[in-house]
C-alpha cells in the first residue's frame, strides 16, 4: 500500500496559467500577492486583534495587513498542524480546450485589492464584502499559500462547469432552474437554434463534493480514480477549516460563451453578486443568458458575418461583436415573442451591467463604453418595439443585418 505522501510525490505539480484562454480573455484573477507579501514582511508583529474582526470590512492596506495577522495568528497554527496543504497537487490546466473569449467573472473581479473610482458605488461594496472576506480567511488560514489555492479553487470551479454533462439546476439550490430552463426553450425558439446550445450552472457545492473533485483530477491530471481520491479528501478537509472554501460567490463567478461542446456556463455567484447591488435575480439570469446567447449566435455565423478582415484590430473586433451581443439580447429580452421584459426594467439591468463590464476590461475601447452599450441595447428595443407592431420576429441573418445597417452613430457617443 503507498502511503498518501509517496502517492503525492509520484504526481507531477502542475501549475496554472491564470492567462490560459485565448489571447482577448483578459483575465484578471485577483492577486492575493500584495496582502500575502504585506504578511510575511510583518510576521513577527503581535497582534491583539481577536478572530472575529476578519469579517469587518477594509479598504486600506493597513486593515488588511492587522487582520490578515490577526487570523494568521490563531487559524494557520490549527490548519497546518492537522494538515499540510503544501502537498497539495493543483488541477492541471486544459489550456486551449476551452475558448473563451469573455469570461465575465473578470469584471466582477477587476480592482479588487487596490480599490479604484471605477465602477457603480453599489456594487464595489458588493464586491469589496464578498473578497474582504475571502481574501482575510485564506491568507489567515493558509498563509503563503492562499494564491495557489484560490487559483486552484478557480480552476476547479471552471473546469467542472465546462465538463458538466449532468441534468443541470440553477442557483444554489435549484431557485432559477424553472427560469433558466423556460429562457433556454424562448431563445431555441426565438432565433431558431433547436438543441444547438447547451447551458451549465455553475455551483460552488461543486467544490465540496468528492466525487465531482476525484472526476476532475482524472480528467485534467490523468489520475487513477484513487489518487484522484486522495486529492479530493485533502481539499474537503481543507473546506471543513474554511468558511469561504468553497463558499464564497467567487468560486461561482464564471460567465462565458465558449464554442467547446457550444456552451454556455453562469455561475450562481456571478448572478447573486451583479444582483445584490440592486437588480432583481430574474433579469440577472436572463440578462447574461440572452447575453451569452447571442455570442453563441456570433460564433456559428463567424465566417459569413465577420470573414477574415473586417476588423483593424482585435479591440475593434471585440468591441464591435460586443454591442451587437447586447443588441441582440436587448431585441430578444424585450420582444413580445421574446422574455417580454418592459425595456426601463431592462436598461436599468444594462445599467449597472455595463458600468461592471467596464472596469473589468483593461482598454477603455475593449467592449465599447457604457454609453456606446446602452445605445446598443436601444437599438434592441427598438426594434423589438417596431417588430411588435408587425408581429414577428427577425431572423439571426436579419437582426445582423440591422445592427449592421444601423450602428454606425453607437461608436460616435463616448
Ligand atoms: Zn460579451
Amino acid at each position: 500500500m503507498v502511503s498518501v505522501q509517496e502517492q503525492l510525490t509520484l504526481i507531477p505539480l502542475f501549475y496554472i496559467d491564470k492567462q490560459h484562454f485565448e489571447t482577448d480573455l483578459i483575465c484578471n484573477l485577483p492577486n492575493l500577492n500584495p496582502l500575502l507579501n504585506v504578511h510575511s514582511m510583518n510576521k513577527t508583529k503581535t497582534t491583539l486583534l481577536c478572530l472575529g474582526l476578519a469579517f469587518i470590512t477594509f479598504s486600506c492596506g493597513k486593515e488588511i495587513e492587522d487582520i490578515g495577522l490577526a487570523t494568521s495568528s490563531t487559524l494557520q497554527a490549527t490548519s497546518t498542524a492537522n494538515l499540510s496543504t503544501s502537498d497539495l497537487v493543483p488541477l492541471k490546466s486544459m489550456e486551449g480546450l476551452i475558448p473563451v473569449h469573455e469570461n465575465l467573472r473578470s469584471a466582477l473581479m477587476s480592482d479588487l485589492v487596490s480599490p479604484s473610482e471605477c465602477g457603480p458605488t453599489a456594487f464595489a461594496a458588493v464586491q469589496s464584502k464578498y473578497f474582504n472576506a475571502l481574501a482575510v480567511n485564506l491568507v489567515g488560514l493558509l498563509g503563503p499559500q492562499a494564491q495557489d489555492i484560490y487559483d486552484n479553487y478557480m480552476n476547479l470551479g471552471l473546469i467542472a462547469a465546462a465538463y458538466d454533462e449532468s441534468a443541470q439546476y440553477f442557483g444554489a439550490n435549484g431557485e432559477y432552474t424553472n427560469l433558466m430552463v423556460k429562457r433556454q426553450r424562448e431563445l431555441e425558439k426565438f432565433w431558431n437554434m433547436p438543441n444547438q446550445i447547451r447551458v451549465n450552472g455553475q455551483h460552488t457545492a461543486t467544490l465540496n463534493n468528492r466525487e465531482r473533485l476525484a472526476d476532475l483530477y482524472v480528467l485534467a491530471n490523468g489520475l487513477t480514480r484513487d489518487q484522484a481520491y486522495v486529492i479530493a479528501d485533502q481539499l474537503l478537509a481543507i473546506n471543513t477549516f474554511s468558511d469561504q472554501l468553497p463558499e464564497s460567490p467567487f468560486f461561482a463567478a464564471d460567465g462565458f460563451a465558449t464554442t467547446f461542446r457550444n456552451l454556455i456556463v453562469i455561475g450562481d455567484g456571478l448572478v447573486e453578486m451583479i444582483s445584490e447591488a440592486g437588480i432583481e435575480q430574474d433579469i440577472v439570469w436572463t440578462g447574461i443568458l440572452a447575453h451569452e446567447w447571442a455570442h453563441q449566435i456570433q460564433f456559428k455565423n463567424m465566417n459569413a458575418w465577420y470573414p477574415q478582415g473586417t476588423f483593424a484590430s482585435l479591440p475593434e473586433s471585440t468591441r464591435y461583436t460586443e454591442l451587437e451581443a447586447d443588441f441582440l439580447a436587448a431585441y430578444y429580452m424585450t420582444h413580445k415573442r421574446g422574455a417580454t421584459y418592459n425595456s426601463k426594467r431592462v436598461a436599468q439591468f444594462y445599467e449597472l451591467f455595463f458600468e461592471i463590464g467596464d472596469c473589468g476590461f483593461e482598454e477603455d475601447s475593449h467592449h465599447g463604453t457604457p454609453k456606446q452599450r446602452m445605445a446598443a441595447a436601444e437599438l434592441g428595443f427598438k426594434l423589438a418595439a417596431d417588430a411588435q407592431k408587425q408581429g414577428h420576429i427577425l431572423t439571426v441573418e436579419q437582426a445582423h443585418a440591422y445592427f449592421v445597417a444601423n450602428n454606425t452613430g453607437l461608436l460616435a457617443k463616448k
